[in-house]
Order: structure tokens, then C-alpha cells, then sequence
């Protein structure tokens, strides 16, 4: 596969722009969205640069750069946040030639603080497949009702951000994890019985769910979380203790800055 092929810091390798093959293949989106299986990139530029000085939100900055640097007619907000994540660090190594990420694993054995260093392109990538979209929608076991769940895009993700913002301003001595317990769901949830929601009629929704019916749609919620991206359980050995610790990618600073 082309895209799995190392790039070399030679200047007569470098590539002006690539495609990509999106983990989720484009098939978790809806027609409206008009995302296509694969997307081309190019190489940044200083503009793309300068948009990371920003004082804006990290998630609308980087939604800012790919929209830059994506070469088909698209709206990256649209982009499933597992889509947008994978579309960045194959940006970053399109752009800056370097393969290698550094993260930065505590060992839950020994409590040792390393950095794990890895080759991007090694990272496997999990794809998603059509008979996967069954698991898209439930009925709930009390009430009865028909959900039709939806994975968040970086646009949905900018939005719930913005609102929780606000009402942490409004309120300051709310209770964070509280209210982000039924935020976090409804950007899972497309509709109920058929027919989309106003955001806060669905939050009205959840929060008179029954007990039971609330605990179904966690379970779906954890379930679509992996359908497809990077692999999450990557390994490595703590030097310390020599236990094997499991850990993701996380997007750090070390996505545009990578450290010497
Ligand atoms: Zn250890």
C-alpha cells in the first residue's frame, strides 16, 4: 500500500500531496456529509504554521489546519473525530518528514515516568467494515424507544466544547463530570424514534431516561468508541521494571512540534 510507505527526509522523495484511505472508509457518513473513502493532503505551509499560533481552541485550530491542507471539497468539521485524528498525523508526516512520535507512559506497575518513542507508520490502523453499522442502532430495553446512534465529528466536538465553556462561566461551581455525563452522550445520539432532537429537548430526554435504558446506551456509546482508527492498546516495556504497558495516541504537542 502506498500510504504505509516510509517517507525519507530526501529532498527528492518529498511528495507535494498524498491520499489516504480514512479508517472509517467513509462509511459512517451520511450522503449530506460527502465524505469520500479517501482524502488528499498536502504538504503545510507557513500559513498552516502561523494558524498554530492562534489563541484559539486546540480542536478549532487543528480542524483550521486540515481544512487547509485537505485538497477535496470538503467541510472538515463533517470529518468523525477518529477520521480527523488520523488525517493529522498523516499531515505531520507528510509535512514535517518525521515518522517518529514520542509518548509519554507512566508504568501503572512501578509508577516510572517514560517516553516511548514509535514509528507512526507502524501504528496499525483498524478499519471499519459495513456490518459494523448494525450496531448503529438499539431499542432500549424500558422505555422501548428506537436510537439511532452517530459517531461525534470535530465539529460536534468544537460545539460541545464552546457550550461547556459557557456554562462553566455561567456557573462556575457546577459540577463538571455531572454535567458532562449527559453532554458526552448526546454526541453519540442522531435520533430518537425516528426524528433528530434540539440539543436541549435530547438532554431533557437523557436525563428522565430510565436507569436501565441510560445504562444500554453507555454500553453502545463504549462499543462505537473502537470501531476503527489507530490501534489504542499500543505496547511497549517499562525500562524500569520491564512490565509490557499498553497505551494510545494521544495528540500532543508532539504532533507539530516533535522534541529533539
Ligand atoms: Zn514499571
Amino acid at each position: 500500500m502506498e500510504e504505509n510507505k516510509e517517507i525519507l527526509p530526501d529532498v527528492r522523495n518529498i511528495k507535494s500531496q498524498e491520499s489516504y484511505t480514512l479508517p472509517s472508509k467513509g462509511l459512517v457518513y451520511k450522503p449530506e456529509d460527502n465524505i469520500p473513502a479517501s482524502i488528499t493532503l498536502r504538504r503545510m505551509t507557513t500559513k498552516e504554521e502561523k494558524m498554530r499560533l492562534r489563541s484559539d481552541g486546540e480542536e478549532k485550530i487543528r480542524r483550521d489546519i486540515l481544512q487547509a491542507c485537505i485538497q477535496d471539497n470538503i467541510d472538515a468539521n463533517v470529518l468523525k473525530l477518529e477520521d480527523a485524528n488520523f488525517l493529522l498525523f498523516r499531515l505531520r508526516a507528510l509535512s514535517l518528514l518525521d515518522d517518529t512520535y514520542k509518548v509519554r507512559v507512566i508504568c501503572p506497575n512501578c509508577n516510572t515516568q517514560f517516553i516511548h518513542q514509535l514509528n507512526l507508520s507502524e501504528v496499525p490502523i483498524k478499519y471499519m467494515e459495513e456490518d459494523k453499522l448494525n450496531g448503529f442502532k438499539i431499542e432500549l430495553p424500558i422505555s422501548k424507544a428506537k436510537i439511532d446512534f452517530k459517531l461525534p465529528s470535530i465539529g460536534d466536538i468544537i460545539i460541545m466544547g464552546d457550550r461547556i465553556r459557557d456554562y462553566l462561566e455561567r456557573y462556575p461551581n457546577a459540577d463538571r463530570s455531572e454535567m458532562l455525563y449527559t453532554l458526552s452522550s448526546m454526541l453519540y445520539i442522531d435520533k430518537v424514534n425516528g426524528q433528530e432532537m434540539l440539543s436541549e429537548v435530547l438532554e431533557n430526554y437523557l436525563d428522565e431516561l430510565d436507569i436501565l435504558d441510560n445504562r444500554a446506551i453507555k454500553d453502545i456509546i463504549s462499543n462505537l468508541d473502537g470501531l476503527y482508527g489507530f490501534e489504542e492498546n499500543l505496547q511497549c516495556e517499562c525500562p524500569n521494571c520491564k512490565e509490557v504497558v499498553t497505551h494510545g495516541l494521544p495528540i500532543t504537542s508532539e504532533l507539530f512540534n516533535p522534541s529533539k
